[in-house]
């Protein structure tokens, strides 16, 4: 049951699986983005904070561990073990997401689910990544795959406990050993999560958790010359800092999952209700706040001028309110920050001529919240069409010929995602092979499994999350030969 007075039990830092202080003694607090009020104070973590917990993973990591010596089932079984401790805290966990963040419960609890799938894909790898032998001459050479070692994690807020199941599952399927921080917006169910790591039983100093601030725990993570790898889910902005301080540091390696401004191309043969619809969600899913959103929606102009009425009335339809209420679909943006840009924005698509068809302005003045917005007619350099918004604001272009629309879809700094509706096989395979986009959905959107590759070309991002491939992330290859006497 979704509980919006749900009380998070943890709230310090995770070192060595035990609850903590700060070396600081500093704590900061975070809000229920739909009333602006605070939910609790957490622990502030530092370098200090970050030192011990390398300490920890470390020592977790060393090859006579307990970590280190337990077998690959033995480490399904862990993780198995932790599923099933979600699936008892549900109700919990998703209460304290949508507290913290403010998605919709139904949404966040849909995220619970998902990231217990993520981690049970995951706790399948742990026996499955093979090396080869490779026959050469007098030699006979082997690989090997080796976790890569300690591994830092920065996640933001917009999918805190899915961001989470993302980067646990292939870490700890690989045997690596983890320092975690959460976005400083959104701490609670990785706290929580800490807390059921340590009842399924991984041993101390697995995996850690450091709340804190990104100029600061964030940077002593990227900076640390003890930690191998560093995964970032983030902004552009802040996706360079992390990689050149793990160049300056210790060549840690690096995997971003950055921004993105992903296009959304609606066949005039396509079912149009069905096209509005899906171009819908891809939007405004999770208030527009994903990095896979379909923020622009070019839509042929034979069918431009209706598909923009059904989308716009369907905008207007959109409930947006009190997430903890079932059928509103939207609640609030996640702190003022991100309301003064949406609605910056908003402001800047009006001033350079997109014309506004839907919503536009905050509702009401306490939280965060912004009606779901609609533009038609814009163009492909204004700032609405090239920069991510990260908010419930649909950008609709016209296009007429699928060449002219290909150039027009690459033509952005970002390629994370793409989307295609039609029912011409050739248009759409045509446009999926040759659009800049680490993601292509055919028919569908935001269609993303555990075992599914996800990241992006360009300024989204470096490497891939999930499937096989996010395994790659997670594992060195030591190459072993032998001479044959
Ligand atoms: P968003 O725009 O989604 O908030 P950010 O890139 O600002 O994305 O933040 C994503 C994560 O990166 C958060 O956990 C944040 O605290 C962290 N972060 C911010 N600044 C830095 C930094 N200088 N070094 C490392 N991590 C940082």
């Amino acid at each position: 049951m979704a509980d919006p007075n749900a009380k998070p039990k943890y709230t310090k830092l995770f070192i060595n699986n035990e609850f903590v202080d700060s070396v600081s003694g500093k704590t900061f607090a975070t809000f229920n983005p739909a009333t602006g009020k605070e939910i609790i104070k957490v622990s502030e973590g530092d370098k200090a904070d970050v030192d011990l917990a390398v300490i920890a993973a470390k020592k977790a990591f060393h090859r006579n561990s307990e970590w280190r010596q337990l077998s690959p089932l033995q480490r399904t079984a862990l993780m198995n073990k932790l599923c099933g401790l979600m699936t008892r805290d549900k109700d919990l966990l998703a209460s304290l997401e949508t507290q913290d963040n403010g998605k919709p419960y139904a949404e966040a609890l849909f995220d619970v689910t998902y990231s217990m799938l993520t981690l049970q894909y995951y706790a399948g790898w742990t026996d499955k990544f093979f090396g080869d032998t490779i026959p050469a001459g007098g030699f006979t050479s082997m690989t090997r795959k080796e976790p890569v070692g300690v591994v830092g994690q920065i996640i933001p807020w917009n999918y805190p406990l899915l961001m989470l199941a993302w980067k646990w599952g292939p870490a700890l399927a690989t045997g690596c050993t983890i320092i975690m921080k959460p976005a400083e917006q959104t701490p609670l169910t990785a706290l929580h999560m800490a807390a059921l790591a340590k009842e399924a039983g991984f041993p101390a100093g697995v995996i850690n958790v450091i709340n804190g601030f990104g100029p600061t725990a964030g940077a002593a993570i990227s900076e640390h010359p003890d930690i191998a790898k560093v995964a970032f889910t983030g902004s552009v902005d802040i996706g360079r800092i992390v990689m050149e301080a793990a160049a300056k540091s210790n060549l840690k390696r690096v995997s971003l999952e950055l921004g993105g401004k992903s296009p959304v191309v609606a066949f005039d043969d396509a079912d149009i209700d069905f096209a509005v619809d899906t171009t819908h969600e891809a939007l405004f899913s999770n208030h527009g706040q994903s990095c896979c959103a379909g923020s622009r929606t070019y839509v042929h102009e034979k069918i431009y001028d209706q598909f923009v009425a059904k989308a716009a009335a369907k905008a207007k339809e959109r409930k947006v309110g009190n997430p903890f209420e079932a059928n509103v679909q939207q609640g609030p943006q996640i702190d003022q920050e991100m309301l003064t840009k949406v609605l910056g924005y908003i402001e800047s698509g009006q001033k350079e001529g997109a014309k506004l068809q839907a919503g536009g302005k905050r509702i009401g003045n306490v939280g965060f919240f912004v009606e779901p917005t609609v533009f038609s007619d814009v163009k492909d350099d204004m700032r609405i069409a090239q920069e991510e918004i990260f908010g419930p604001v649909q950008s609709i272009f016209k296009f007429s010929s699928l060449e002219e629309m290909i150039d027009r879809a690459n033509n952005v700094q970002y390629g994370l995602a793409a989307g295609v509706i039609t029912n011409d096989i050739n248009k759409a395979l045509k446009f999926a092979n040759s659009v800049d986009a680490g993601s292509v959905w055919i028919n569908c959107y935001d269609a993303v499994l555990p075992s599914t590759p996800f990241g992006g070309y360009k300024h989204s991002g470096i490497g891939r999350e999930l499937g096989k491939d996010g395994l790659d992330n997670y594992l060195e290859t030591k190459t072993i030969t032998m001479k044959l006497l």
